[in-house]
Order: structure tokens, then sequence, then C-alpha cells
């Protein structure tokens, strides 16, 4: 353990700042230049991780079975899932329009579950993986988690499309609030993460 060459700015008790980066000694306790506290890692970084991770995976399960919208017009009233309401899209033909609802919507939290769920594993040790499977795991969570922002354009393309029908008036159901509470959920899991947690772990149990 002793015998890896690689220094670690832990080892020297020097701590980033969360907030602005800069690298100072733990010991300050708070960083010179913006004020923040200093911590060698996120405290409770997993725990809170997998509290979250695990809030998001109960809030999937009723945002995918239960109706997203209520959708009342002329003919009577109408309640649909998201996944029906991808299958409709499908059957008109609008098949941008259900592609785009059904990877922001299903794909990407599923993703983003998946891929949190493995990094939690990886930084307990339960799974050991390479530096390089390791670092493209956290990328993917990184680059997924900016894609967040395209769950807001579907509900801003479903009101469009709905909004084109004058006569018809829709109510969100229940899955959307659910839906709201996994991409929230999903995102502050990824962001009470500690990557280093990842090294941490490489180097208590060396493997070629
Ligand atoms: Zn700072």
């Amino acid at each position: 353990m002793k015998s890896e060459p690689v220094r670690f700015a832990a080892d020297l008790g020097l701590a980033s700042c969360h907030t602005c980066g800069k690298l100072s000694p733990v010991k300050s306790g708070h960083c010179p230049r913006c004020g923040s506290g200093l911590h060698l890692r996120k405290p409770d970084s997993l725990a809170r991780t997998l509290a979250f991770l695990l809030g998001s995976i109960a809030f999937y399960i009723p945002a995918m079975s239960l109706p997203v919208m209520n959708v009342s017009g002329l003919g009577g009233g109408e309640q649909s899932t998201i996944l029906s309401g991808v299958v409709t899209f499908w059957e008109m033909g609008s098949y941008p329009v259900a592609i785009i609802i059904f990877t922001a919507s299903v794909l990407i939290p599923i993703l983003k579950i998946a891929a949190l769920a493995w990094l939690c594993l990886a930084a307990t040790g339960r799974f050991s993986g390479t530096h390089k499977k390791m670092a493209l795991t956290y990328h993917i969570t990184e680059l997924v988690g900016r894609w967040s922002m395209v769950d807001v354009f579907v509900v801003a393309i479903l009101a469009c499309l709905v909004r084109l029908g004058n006569l018809m008036t829709i109510t969100p159901g229940p899955a959307a609030l659910s839906f709201a509470a996994v991409v929230i959920l999903t995102m502050l899991s990824a962001m009470s993460f500690d990557p280093r947690l990842l090294w941490d772990q490489r180097r208590a149990t060396p493997t070629p």
C-alpha cells in the first residue's frame, strides 16, 4: 500500500475547496479564498448519494405507472402514462417526438440511476473495475447530468403540442410530480458523489 509512488493531496493534508477548487491545508478549516468549509472528502458522500439514489428509484415507479397527464376534450377525458404517450406519438407517425420523449423520460433516468449505482458499488469496493472504466462511468454520469434539462424541454414540447388542439384541456397527473422528483433526486445524488472515493478504493485494494 505504501509502495505506491503516487502521492495523494490528502496524504499531505491538502484539500481542494468544494466551491472554488483552491488547494489549501485542511487544518485551516476554511478556504482562504472563499471561506467555504474544507474537507478531505465530501462528508458522508456515499450515504447521501445512496439515499438520493434510492429515493429516485422509488419515485421512478409511480413516474412510469401513473398517468402523467389528463387530457379532457369534447370526446371525454383520457389519461395517459409516459409510455402510452410515447406509443401514441409513434402510432401518429410523430417519430422524432416519440424518440425524444422516450430518451429524455425513460432512457436517461435509467442510465443515470444505473451509472450512479455502479459508482456507489465501485466506491465501496464491491465492484472492481479498471481506472479507465471508472473514469468513463463518472464522465458519463456528469455528461448525462447536464442533459437533465432535456426533461424540461420535453415538458415544453408536450405543452405546445397539447395547446394546438385548443378544444382540449390538459392537467398534469400524479406522475408529473414523481418524474420531477426523479430528476431532482438523481441530480442531487450525482452532486453528492465524491469521485475521489473511487481512487481511495483503488489504492486500498490494488489490482494489476
Ligand atoms: Zn474556496
